[in-house]
């Protein structure tokens, strides 16, 4: 038994069966997802790059004002016993860090000369090289845990 090449195929030029949807409602369905695909959604750079400089712990993503922000809670949840003597939650907005970079890539040699690279690929240096920062809430800067430590303000 050999396949019928294309050119033999019997195609029907009006529909077998009835449509599940219509045409119309198909062409309006695929619309939708297209415009949800391309909607602007929650993206984060840095996840798993910053350290929270009280606990150590690494900072969680969390979208606020409409923006991406990072945030530690040392470790306690809703869940938890209200702590009266626990430190307040660390809170830095993307946007403050990224600003930053440039500059502390200068100062971490990430990219050729003095020139800083684009801040995607810095930060996808810092990835490969397994570098993190700890933020430190008191004095605002972040600290890199490279040999020399090389530190930012961010504010
Ligand atoms: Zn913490």
């Amino acid at each position: 038994m050999r396949w019928n090449t294309p050119e033999d195929w019997a195609i029907s030029t009006s529909p077998a069966h009835p449509a599940l949807v219509s045409e119309a409602d198909f062409i309006a369905a695929q619309n939708i997802r297209a415009t949800r695909d391309t909607a602007p959604d929650r993206t984060y750079l840095l996840p798993g790059i910053l350290r929270c400089g009280i606990c150590g712990r690494r900072m969680e993503s969390c979208w606020s004002s409409h923006r991406p922000a990072y945030r530690c809670r040392h470790g306690h949840s809703s869940a938890t016993t209200p702590d009266p003597n626990r430190p307040r939650n660390a809170y830095l907005r993307e946007d403050q860090v990224l600003a930053r970079l440039p500059a502390l890539s200068i100062r971490l040699a990430l990219g050729p000369g003095t020139t800083p690279p684009a801040v995607p690929e810095i930060v996808a240096r810092l990835r490969a090289d397994r570098i993190t920062l700890t933020y430190n809430p008191a004095d605002q800067t972040l600290t890199a845990d490279t040999p020399r430590a090389e530190r930012i303000a961010i504010s």
